[in-house]
């Protein structure tokens, strides 16, 4: 399988070429050349598959230049019992007679960004040895919370790598702090930056910029290189999961094989919502992909009226890993769905840039109507939705999955279609636990309590077990002592490497 790039600069890529470059060189998107189909029967087979023979079978069809033990090795490392929680990796909970739950956070953070950042550094390294590379990798993150710390314990002791995330230094919660300073590691470093996430943002593009700086890596052999969800290496293990759930439901006999499901996806960046659409491509039995999002509803309006218009008010909400208002995987849909027109895309991206604004053409809003619904929930809803399903079904779920539900009640309401939906669950409840306790026990309950006094607060309440890799947090060594102002940003990434 070959990848090319969504602006046309590009063709002919194999996938360790495009994983190492992360994002191709004309500022495109990498996407598969042609698309992969499967067969009834090819997913049927999956039913008695555990979860890393589905991923190793999945992944086999993109990564065509990574042999079937390469696969396999980069699964095991990734999903083993020692770094996820529960036996299933990615379990599917049956809510009621319509609706499951597939929890995507049982990996080392806690969020469902382990399932990509912990396979990915595999894919990289192994990507660096087969293209003949002999350059040391430097992973630069600038993080809102959740993928900082995932991509921390991904790239953790990781050989030929060092990873620097770098975190405002006010702008994420005490638990996710708490979880990038105490993070153990040889090649891992945490910095807080003086600022919002913006200015970590435009720190780490300026430092990927800085050519003087890239000259004098390239004379000790280094490289950077990005964790963001822009890497064609952190969207294609996302697909796995969906088959996975359409094989789990299959095998509880909730469905017969062939038989069509909606997804729900709490979205942000449009990560996760592309694999499922990869999914139906694919051939997975899927009615509608439902789009989620909270009051920074810049994806409901796109879906509905087929504008994508960013010129609004940034809003910070009780669901913020999906507080976004540029969704960067967008790019790859419209690439997908006009029939890889690199023209087109070009165009929409130019007056993305300079208007915030673009219209898609007649024919592309159709097929987009036609694949997806969509909506969102304020913050009344969202916490309301988790008060809710706590009293019902005795179920905590944490803001962002709470938004896909609430999502997936106004598309009942809306179309009355009683198809058998998968709701994406994208965190635990304990990562949000200030929300979730707000919403389940009360203001008065929360008020003057530290997060992580509710950590235990809401296990006693709710009868739920704190996920190991959350639990005694605040008493464990802080390692990472450093911050800096955002001019300082490249310094610390010099002092780091040793130039
Ligand atoms: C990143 C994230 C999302 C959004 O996912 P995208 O792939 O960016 O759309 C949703 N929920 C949680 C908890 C996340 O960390």
């Amino acid at each position: 399988m070959y990848y090319e790039s969504t602006r046309g600069g590009l063709k002919s890529v194999l996938s360790a070429e495009a994983i190492k470059m992360g994002i191709a060189p004309d500022g495109g998107l990498f996407v598969p050349e042609k698309s992969i189909k499967l067969s009834l029967d090819q997913i049927s087979s999956m039913i008695d598959m555990n979860y890393n023979e589905r991923a190793t079978y999945i992944l086999k069809h993109y990564l065509t230049d990574y042999s079937h033990d390469e696969l396999e090795e980069c699964v095991n490392n990734a999903y083993s019992q020692k770094k996820f929680e529960n036996p299933k990796i990615a379990p599917v909970k049956r809510l009621n007679e319509n609706v499951n739950v597939l929890e995507l956070w049982h990996g080392p953070t806690c969020a469902f960004k382990d399932m990509a950042l912990q396979i990915l550094p595999w894919f990289l390294t192994k990507a660096v040895k087969k293209t003949g590379d002999k350059a040391k990798i430097v992973i630069l993150v600038a993080t809102s919370g959740d993928t900082g710390k995932a991509a921390l314990e991904g790239f953790k002791d990781v050989e030929g790598t060092k990873i620097i995330v770098f975190y405002p230094q006010d702008g994420v919660s005490e638990v996710q702090k708490m979880q990038m300073i105490t993070q153990e590691g040889q090649n891992v470093y945490s910095i807080g930056v003086e600022g919002n996430f913006d200015d970590a943002q435009s720190g780490v593009k300026d430092i990927f910029g800085d050519t003087g700086l890239l000259e004098k890596m390239k004379d000790i052999n280094y490289k950077f290189s990005s964790a963001n969800s822009i890497n064609w290496g952190r969207l294609v293990p996302q697909i796995v999961y969906y088959f996975s759930a359409y094989a789990d439901i299959v095998k509880e006999g909730e469905i017969k094989v062939g038989d069509k499901v909606n997804f729900v996806v709490p979205t942000g960046n449009f990560g996760n919502i592309l694999a499922a659409y990869y999914a139906l491509e694919m051939g997975l039995p899927v009615n509608k992909l439902i789009c989620a999002s909270n009051d920074n509803n810049v994806l409901t309006d796109f879906i509905n009226t087929h504008i994508y218009d960013k010129n609004r008010e940034f809003i910070k909400t009780v669901s913020p890993s999906m507080d976004i208002l540029i969704s960067s995987n967008l790019e790859r849909l419209l690439f997908e769905l006009t029939d890889h027109n690199s023209g087109l895309v070009n165009m929409w991206m130019k007056e993305l840039k300079s208007e915030g604004k673009y219209c898609v053409d007649t024919k592309t809003g159709k097929k987009i109507s036609d694949l997806f619904w969509a909506g969102f929930s304020n913050e009344n809803e969202t916490l309301k939705t988790i008060e809710c399903i706590f009293r019902e079904y005795n179920y905590v779920v944490d803001t962002h999955t709470a938004v896909a539900i609430d999502v997936y009640d106004k598309y009942v309401i809306s179309t009355g279609d009683m198809t058998k939906t998968v709701i994406v669950s994208t965190a635990s409840p304990f990562k949000f636990n200030d929300s979730v306790a707000r919403a389940i026990l009360g203001e008065q309950f929360v008020n003057g309590k530290s997060e992580f006094e509710l950590l235990n607060d809401l296990s006693k309440e709710c009868s739920i077990n704190i996920p190991k890799p959350l639990k005694d947090l605040d008493k464990k060594d802080i390692k990472h002592k450093s911050f800096c102002t955002k001019s300082d940003m490249i310094l610390q990434v010099k002092k780091i490497i040793g130039i």
